[in-house]
């Protein structure tokens, strides 16, 4: 049983209101992979950097059972950078800078050791790169994972519709979902977007927790009020990667457990936004990991006799 994670490795700048950082590592599948990593050691990433990227990471990201061999290093060439500034909200933020570098002329490779993946996790990246994993996968997935984001709605939409019609779950959040079906209501873009071939939709509402659809049904988890939330880079793929990683721990796809991995998610991406960067998602004990998945349960467990 293995869990192929496809996404951005890169380089962030980011400013919150609290703080100001260089670059730091960043990237959707950085943080995916290290969220799921607390699910299943058998990750496999496929992904791109330049030489600028220190060799550590990678080490690490080995020692947390993320398999690198479908990380291309491109020697002489830069990693993907992106700067981003969020206001004082903390749920909406500008891009400053998107510099595609490495992922310009990026081809993906999956290595013939990950094909027999049972669950693709596409995070964030060009939708010709996603759809061009997914062609390259001789037998398809149990659950393919499609995360994305504006970006690519400005600039690759027709990409993007025929990627997002080849995966079972999408997720995206909720000003995305209105910029790609064109309704405000998020039941009747639900729709509309289940139209588009996806048999499930996440909308991410950030602080306000996520939703989950399908044509039948709808479920809602709420984000956990945090004390302090320092920088939200990265929870949406780190969400991602805690429930496609409670999926493939359970192997279980059905409606119900989904709803469980929404909540593992969520966990997940609590801790995210608890420190700048993915400083927070490297070394979390599995204590830490229950114990956030209980408050959680706490939070919404209530009793209600009704006459
Ligand atoms: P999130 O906050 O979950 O949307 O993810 C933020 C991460 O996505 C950052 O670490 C960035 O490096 C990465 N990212 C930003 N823009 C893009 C993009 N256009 N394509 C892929 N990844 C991106």
């Amino acid at each position: 049983m293995s869990l192929l994670v496809v996404g951005t490795v890169a380089f962030d700048a980011i400013e919150t209101p609290f703080g100001k950082t260089d670059k730091i590592i960043g990237g959707a599948a950085t943080y995916a992979g290290l969220a799921a990593s607390y699910f299943t050691k058998n990750i496999n990433l496929v992904s791109v950097v330049g030489d600028d990227f220190p060799q550590q990471t990678i080490d690490l990201m080995n020692t947390r059972g993320i398999n690198t061999q479908g990380l291309q290093v491109k020697q002489g060439e830069k990693t993907f950078f992106w700067s981003g500034k969020y206001h004082n909200d903390m749920n909406t933020r500008d891009t400053l800078i998107t510099d595609l570098n490495v992922l310009a002329d990026f081809h993906p490779v999956v290595p013939e050791s990950y094909k027999n993946c049972e669950f693709l996790m596409l995070g964030n990246l060009m939708p010709r790169i996603q759809m061009a994993v997914i062609d390259q996968l001789p037998v398809r997935p149990k659950l393919i994972v499609m995360d994305t984001m504006n970006f690519w709605m400005d600039i690759a939409m027709d990409d993007l519709l025929k990627t997002i019609a080849k995966v079972d779950v999408l997720t995206i959040n909720d000003a995305e979902a209105r910029q790609l079906s064109g309704e405000y209501s998020l039941v009747k873009a639900a729709q509309k977007i289940l139209d588009l071939g996806p048999k499930y939709l996440v909308i991410k509402k950030g602080e306000h927790g996520a939703l989950l659809f399908n044509k039948e049904n709808v479920f809602f988890a709420p984000a956990l009020p945090l004390e302090d939330v320092f920088d939200p880079t990265g929870a949406g793929d780190s969400f991602a990667g805690g429930f496609i990683g409670f999926l493939a721990q359970t192997k279980d796809i059905s409606f119900d457990n989904m709803k469980r991995g929404i909540i593992f998610g969520s966990a997940m991406a609590s801790f995210c936004v608890e420190k700048f960067g993915t400083e927070r998602l490297i070394d979390l004990s599995q204590d830490e990991v229950d114990e956030r998945v209980q408050e959680f349960v706490d939070l919404v467990q209530f009793d209600i006799a009704l006459v």
